[in-house]
């Protein structure tokens, strides 16, 4: 039995990170959205992330007004260090470039999705999971199911699809996405107590196997190894084993002597990288269900924060009345290829477990010694820039050097 349950602007699918951003935004430019998530609990979280979240997504998380919020909730201000064979240490010094945000999801979710829920103009309708699209062709809305098997029709002019890298909106509209396979696997732990103490997080990329800690709120580190696919059986046979012995023989390793291991091995075996078109007439893709990236590069948090910023800074004028909402749908559509698609393709070539190139050794020996080379790199390693930065003839002639 259905009923019809109300009419909206814009009907959100998953009040995640990408989700709870659009819907607050949305609202706060005045539109009337139904934000539905199919867990119950406001205070939910997701479990497998990371959570470095680039400095690509400061303004959002500013404009959001959600700032003020992480930085009471202790949320350390992020920088990274990459070492590299070739190379050894490449970063940017603290204070010399923008900041990002590391926050445990078991912090950041309830936070945000508390902030979205208290916005007036958003209703979220925890509990209950989106199971058709309304309309012939261009949704009119979506229709949603409880526990209980019961059904509601909600109406609304634009659906959003925020339901993460398995978009069932996306196979609801067959709008399938493009998908390149992943060379390496996951497992990580949260530890507190890591030495020597920093906020800074370390990347190595091993070649081809790779690894990072991010230090989070709280004293909590994530130690996490990302193998290659070859070493699957050795996880398999003594996992416990192999990740003390892979962590253990880290250059400059973290030192676990006397850490204490704070949740248990957590891992993640299959991860394809999957891009699809963002928009199509009333319906638009973000965060996850656009762009599922490899997570070795910390991205996927802050891409639902902006495209989610996108959206609805390409849209809201056409929902006020102010313009053709296809088109402006069709804008994001293209903003979002144009910003992400670049840094794309590079890591979804990178995510493929092939070794490193020469003309990768040779960028990473010019940052680690030439200070332009480095700030670069790292404006492109945190999302702010384009990749086409690194083709820069200045930068080029001091790679080249
Ligand atoms: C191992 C791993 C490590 C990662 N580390 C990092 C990192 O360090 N930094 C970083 O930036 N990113 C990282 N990511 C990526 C990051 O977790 C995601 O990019 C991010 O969570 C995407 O947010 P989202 O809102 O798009 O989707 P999600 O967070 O996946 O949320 C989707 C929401 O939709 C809801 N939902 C789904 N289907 C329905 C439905 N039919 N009806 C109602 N609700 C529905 C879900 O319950 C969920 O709440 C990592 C990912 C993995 C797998």
């Amino acid at each position: 039995m259905s009923t019809d349950a109300g009419e909206y602007d814009i009907a959100i699918v998953g009040a995640s990170t990408a989700g709870c951003t659009a819907a607050r935004l949305f609202a706060l430019r005045g539109a009337r959205v139904a934000l539905i998530e199919r867990r119950p609990a406001v205070d939910a979280y997701k479990t497998v992330c990371t959570h470095y979240i680039q400095s690509s997504a400061t303004p959002t998380i500013e404009k959001l007004g959600l700032a003020p919020l992480l930085e009471e909730r202790g949320a350390v201000h992020n920088s990274i260090d990459l070492w590299t064979r070739d190379s050894g240490w490449i970063g940017v010094g603290d204070g010399e470039a923008p900041y990002g945000y590391s926050i445990t999801r078991r912090s950041l979710d309830p936070i945000l999705r508390k902030l979205a829920a208290d916005t007036p103009g958003v209703e979220l309708v925890a509990g209950w999971t989106a199971v058709g699209l309304l309309g012939d062709g261009r949704p009119g809305g979506v229709e949603i199911e409880d526990h209980g098997h019961n059904r509601r029709r909600l109406n609304a002019r634009l659906v959003v699809a925020a339901d993460g890298r398995d978009s069932k909106l996306a196979r609801l509209a067959r709008v399938p996405g493009r998908i390149k396979p992943h060379g390496r696997f996951f497992y990580w732990a949260y530890w507190s107590g890591v030495r020597p103490a920093t906020t800074r997080s370390k990347v190595w990329l091993l070649d081809p196997d790779a690894a990072y800690t991010f230090p989070n709120e709280d004293d909590l580190t994530v130690v996490l190894l990302a193998p290659h696919r070859d070493r699957l059986p050795e996880f398999r046979s003594d996992l416990e084993g192999a990740y003390r012995r892979m962590t253990d023989a880290l250059p400059d390793a973290p030192d676990l002597s006397n850490a204490t291991l704070e949740s248990k091995l957590l891992g993640k075996l299959e991860l394809p990288n999957v891009f699809r078109p963002a928009a199509r007439p009333g319906l638009a893709f973000i965060g996850d269900a656009a762009l599922a990236a490899d997570p070795l590069w910390g991205v996927g948090c802050g891409w639902a924060f902006q495209s989610a910023d996108w959206l609805v800074e390409e849209t809201a004028h056409a929902l006020d009345g102010g313009g053709d909402l296809d088109r402006a749908l069709e804008r994001y559509r293209r903003v979002h290829r144009r910003r992400l698609l670049p840094h794309y393709l590079l890591i979804s070539d990178l995510a493929s477990g092939r070794p490193i190139n020469p003309i990768e050794r040779r960028l990473y020996r010019a940052a680690a010694r030439d200070r332009l080379v480095r700030h670069a790199f790292e404006q492109v390693g945190s999302r702010r820039r384009s990749p086409v930065r690194m083709l820069d003839p200045r930068v080029l002639a001091r790679i080249a050097r």
